[in-house]
């Protein structure tokens, strides 16, 4: 008999040798667990299409005090978004997801923020919403679950409002106006402050109700950046984007 189970989605699957693979999973409420999953390197195996990127699943493993591992005993789909997941323009998208999470989720993170957060951008795509607008709002929640985000609203230096436009500190904590800002090159126009400012307020599945207009490239090159300086790492996927081409 397995001795825990725990919901989780697949944020990671590679060969460990032969015979199985190492996988890491995002559970529902403990973090990450990272396991063993016997014969699952072998064409037919008692996995089949469990650990696919993001399939959410009820796992079932064992684990020994002594070890940092688990050994996965099976499992069953809750839910699928292979075909979601797979598509060649979303792929390098959910690559991308997977990785910030894998690189920036603490040993000790105990809530479900972030599993909620990953089926609100899953579900917001099978709905048919823009893959770059989802990773911006996963962007900005990201950085505000992790007390990292900016103000979108007042200069961090003067304290003033009502910014026409901003310019990031270099060091990314914190926007500055106009009148305060030196050499900063990052700058965030009205409506990337506004749309910041509106995501606090608003699931991802009232994307569609945004009504302001910018192209999201930009923010997400800065808030990627963002992640990375606070992180202290490269995010190797982000290369295969068109935003950072
Ligand atoms: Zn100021």
């Amino acid at each position: 008999m397995p001795q825990a189970s725990t919901l989780a989605l697949v944020l990671s699957s590679s060969a460990l040798n032969e015979q199985d693979k190492l996988v890491t999973l995002l559970t529902d409420g403990s973090g990450l667990l990272r396991a063993v999953a016997p014969g699952a390197a072998k064409i037919k195996n008692r996995f089949g299409s469990l650990l696919e990127l993001f399939t959410e699943g009820e796992f079932h493993y064992y684990r020994r005090e002594d070890r940092e591992l688990a050994t996965l005993a099976k499992g069953e789909i809750r839910k699928s978004f292979f075909p979601v997941v797979s598509a060649a323009e979303n792929v390098f998208y959910f690559y991308l997801l997977a990785e910030i999470v894998l690189k920036t989720m603490q040993p000790e993170h105990r809530d479900t923020r972030m599993y909620n957060l990953l089926k609100a951008v899953l579900a917001g795509r099978e709905q048919g919403l823009a893959m770059d607008w989802l990773l911006l709002y996963f962007l900005t929640w990201l950085l505000r679950g992790e007390g990292l985000l900016f103000n979108p609203r007042r200069c961090s230096n003067c304290g003033g409002g009502d910014l026409e436009r901003a310019w990031l500190r270099s060091d990314y904590r914190g926007l500055l106006c106009s009148r305060c800002r030196t050499g900063e090159r990052l700058q965030l126009d009205r409506e990337e402050l506004a749309y910041i400012h509106w995501t606090a307020r608003h699931a991802p599945a009232e994307a569609g109700e945004w009504t302001g207009r910018f192209a999201p490239a930009e923010l997400i090159r800065i808030l990627t950046g963002k992640v990375e300086y606070h992180g202290e790492f490269t995010l190797q996927s982000r290369r295969y984007l068109p935003q950072f081409r």
